[in-house]
């Protein structure tokens, strides 16, 4: 089947590979329908995960069809269905605490040796353990919408929904599509006014169109306006979704009112930062920072994309058959090589090869999981 695979740093090529085959009674398999590329997807292409090794298919995104199953999988052949990007078992102690994240014997499609081993979805079919507890049933919801819901919408969700009651003031640090997604169900959970802070124009314009109140810190200071906004106090609940070494995370903290919330989904690059202890201890701040647990929350966004509450849509920008990922438009290029794709293109099948009807979803420019999470250095908080 064709799928796309991982050749090494800066070389992603589609290729034939084998057919996945059923590995244990829990596995079902999948024909895929849209598969998305991912910010995480870009550390891989970039050669910066240790682990995946060339010839590993990449994806852990996807919508599907169940086309065969192991006895164990209660869901019926034909049965349409997104795929959680974390593997878990259900089982094992962490997965009956409801710390998915941490499974025993979890991972992640796509990603290599230290992360199960598993092959990934941007491809004709893709096997998933552990089906019972990994896939959801989607019924007809576009594919589009559905696709979110096994990472970016989910993530946005679990950082949210524990923490808002409704009317409470929010702040977000950052608007790439994670932020994006936390400002869409923070209006969605009535929540009062929310801000987006960011930097670039272009994804403020879309925090706008949500109905966020957009602030760039480069032209006014995000604290003051805030606490100008709640009576002096700061945020009631601060969303940090950039990760990276710790300036949005500062600045989220800052951002807090008295008694509240400071939920932070970014990924770390740095293994500490400052912590303005006295600062957060007088205004009784909570700080939460973890990794997404999306079969945590699936059930309940499922449930409002099909009430037509959460729609995300929007943050992908570019469509594409399978056969054209290696040529993603922004996908950056090694040191050295200019512009086009290089070394990308020698990968290419021969022309006239099988074209698989899958699309390729992948979130990018101008709201650009890729471009604006992960491959360019964040100024401005
Ligand atoms: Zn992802
Ligand atoms: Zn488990």
């Amino acid at each position: 089947m064709r799928a796309v695979v991982y050749k090494g740093p800066f070389q992603v090529a589609v290729e034939e590979v084998p057919e996945p085959r059923l590995e244990a009674d829990t596995d079902a398999l999948l024909e895929v329908e849209l598969a998305a590329i991912c910010g995480s997807d870009l550390h891989i292409y970039q050669g910066k995960i240790a682990g995946v090794l060339p010839g590993t298919v990449l994806g852990h995104e996807f919508v599907g069809r169940i086309v065969e199953k192991g006895p164990l999988v209660p869901f019926p052949l034909g049965e349409r269905v997104v795929g959680s990007f974390q593997v878990a078992c259900g089982e094992c102690a962490a997965c009956r605490k409801g710390q998915y994240f941490a499974c025993l014997r979890g991972g992640v499609y796509g990603f290599g040796l230290a992360l199960g081993n598993l092959q990934g979805a941007q491809a004709k079919r893709v096997r998933v353990p552990f089906a019972r507890h990994t896939l959801f049933p989607i019924g007809d919801l576009p594919a589009e919408e559905a696709i979110l819901a096994g990472d970016i919408l989910t993530t946005a969700y679990g950082g949210v929904r524990p923490f808002l009651a409704p009317g409470m003031s929010v702040a977000v640090v950052g608007s790439g599509p994670v932020g994006l997604m936390a400002q869409m169900v923070a209006h969605a959970l009535g929540a009062g006014p929310v801000f987006a802070i960011d930097p670039e124009e272009s994804r403020l314009e879309k925090a706008k169109a949500l109905g966020s109140f957009p602030l760039n810190p480069k032209a006014e200071d995000p604290v003051a306006r805030i606490r100008k906004a709640t009576e002096g106090l700061g945020a009631d609940l601060v969303v940090e979704a950039v990760g990276g070494e710790g300036e949005a995370f500062k600045l989220a903290l800052r951002l807090a009112g008295p008694g509240g919330v400071v939920s932070s989904l970014g990924v770390p690059t740095v293994e500490k930062v400052d912590y303005p202890w006295l600062s957060a201890f007088s205004r009784g701040i909570t700080l939460r920072s973890a990794l997404a647990n999306v079969p945590r929350w699936i059930g309940e966004v499922l449930a409002l994309q099909k009430a037509g509450r959460l729609k995300g849509s929007f943050v992908f920008s570019h469509r594409l058959p399978l056969e054209e990922a290696p040529e993603v438009p922004p996908l950056p290029r090694a040191p050295g090589q200019q512009g086009g794709p290089g070394t990308l293109k020698q990968n290419r099948p021969p022309a006239g090869g099988f074209l698989p009807p899958t699309p390729l979803v992948y979130h990018g420019l101008p709201v650009c999981k890729v471009v604006c999470n992960k491959t360019r250095p964040r100024r401005g908080f």
